[in-house]
């Protein structure tokens, strides 16, 4: 399809799966007409402003039931099962002290179902779940004047009526809607809660439960372009239900050493870029991300792909799940940004127009230091910078 055609199929409305496989043929050869159809579709739905959100990564468990292939986030257990209270005070106050506005929590799916250390952590502490422990972590947040989003895999429906007590919003990655990456010798085959029905199940009940979910594909773990084009439609099926979907990550596969990934090739930009585009021209109105620290040399051109967020950036923490490629400092990323044009502005853990649904609780927090238009203000969290 020529760059012409492109741009006009961006303008009307979403661009389907078929179609999106024709672009994608297309992007191969020349790329050009699909970016300049997904900047056209950012420009007329989301805007010029391309925002990020200033966090610390909190690992408050390793521990894990299950086992991705290209995992390099779980660790076996031996030393403390969960990161202690204390700890997780210390990290945030410091966090706070340098601008920080969201506390990303992030644990492993139910430790406590496989390791019996984990359990008796949580048993020793007085909690009944991981959830149950992320939810006093989410209060310690609060404490410190951060705004808790948990990613802790398929949380059922009684752990996100907790949760959205506190959290701001929630992550749980779908990563793909292929049965046939779970199968023999395919990344997730020792990973039940990334079965696609499982992650299907998880994400329309966090639908169900009103809780502003992000969500989002990793690239290049062995799917084809076709189940990639797949795994969006299936979170454009689910946001268009439930309307809880708050933002789409395309992440691009990097391996880890250590891992029974790392010697698999990495995602090629081509393949990543052509699929952050076709999700902006998929899913025209969601806010689309795609992480700097997975493309060191090259991050500037996913805003040619169509992208209005970079995710989480940290001064304070490294990126946990993908240790060996640390984050850009802010100020670079803004730096490129301004550079194409856009606007550069921090959100919270939930976009601007999510606010307004918040429990009074976070609600009343987050406008007393957000701007005009609900992005954090810059007093905030330029401080400590
Ligand atoms: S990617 Fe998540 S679910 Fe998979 S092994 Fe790592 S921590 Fe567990």
């Amino acid at each position: 399809m020529a760059g012409g055609q492109l741009e006009q199929a961006g303008a009307p409305g979403p661009m389907g799966p078929r179609e999106a496989l024709e672009a994608y043929a297309g992007a191969m050869r020349d790329a050009s007409g699909l970016r300049a159809a997904a900047r056209a579709a950012r420009e007329a739905s989301v805007g010029r402003t391309v925002s990020f959100s200033k966090k610390a990564f909190v690992s408050v468990t390793t521990l894990c039931r299950d086992a991705c292939s290209y995992c390099a986030y779980r660790t076996g257990p031996g030393g403390e099962a969960f990161m202690p209270e204390r700890a997780v005070r210390a990290l945030l106050e410091n966090a706070r002290r340098h601008g920080c506005v969201e506390a990303l929590l992030v644990a492993g799916e139910r430790p406590e179902e496989r390791y019996p250390a984990a359990a008796s952590w949580l048993r020793r502490e007085g909690h009944g779940s991981t959830a149950g422990y992320l939810a006093r972590c989410s209060e310690i947040a609060l404490e410190c004047g951060m705004f808790p989003h948990t990613n802790a895999g398929n949380l059922r429906r009684d752990e996100l009526r907790l949760l959205r007590e506190t959290n701001m919003s929630v992550g749980m990655m779908l990563e793909t809607s292929s049965e046939r990456l779970g199968g023999a010798g395919m990344p997730h085959e020792a990973a039940p809660s990334k079965r696609p029905a499982a992650r299907v199940r998880a994400l329309e009940d966090a639908g169900r439960e009103g809780v502003a979910t992000t969500t989002g594909v990793l690239v290049g773990i062995g799917e084809t372009p076709a189940e990639a084009i797949e795994s969006i439609s299936e979170i454009g099926r689910i946001a268009s239900r439930w309307g809880h979907i708050q933002e789409v990550i395309v992440q691009n596969f990097r391996p880890e050493g250590l891992t029974a990934m790392a010697r698999s090739p990495p995602a090629g930009a081509a393949h990543h870029e052509a699929i952050v585009a076709i999700s902006r021209l998929m899913l025209p109105t969601m806010n689309v991300q795609a992480p700097p620290n997975l493309t060191p040399a090259s991050y500037g051109s996913l805003l040619d792909a169509g992208i209005n967020d970079w995710g989480g950036i940290s001064p304070v923490t490294p990126d946990h799940v993908n240790p060996e490629y640390s984050w850009p400092a802010i100020r670079e990323v803004e730096a490129r940004t301004r550079a194409a044009g856009l606007d550069f502005r921090c959100r919270f853990p939930a976009y601007p127009g999510r606010l307004g649904s918040l429990p009074a609780r976070l609600r009343e927090r987050a406008l007393a230091v957000a701007d005009a238009e609900g992005y954090v203000a810059g007093s905030r969290w330029r401080a400590g910078s």
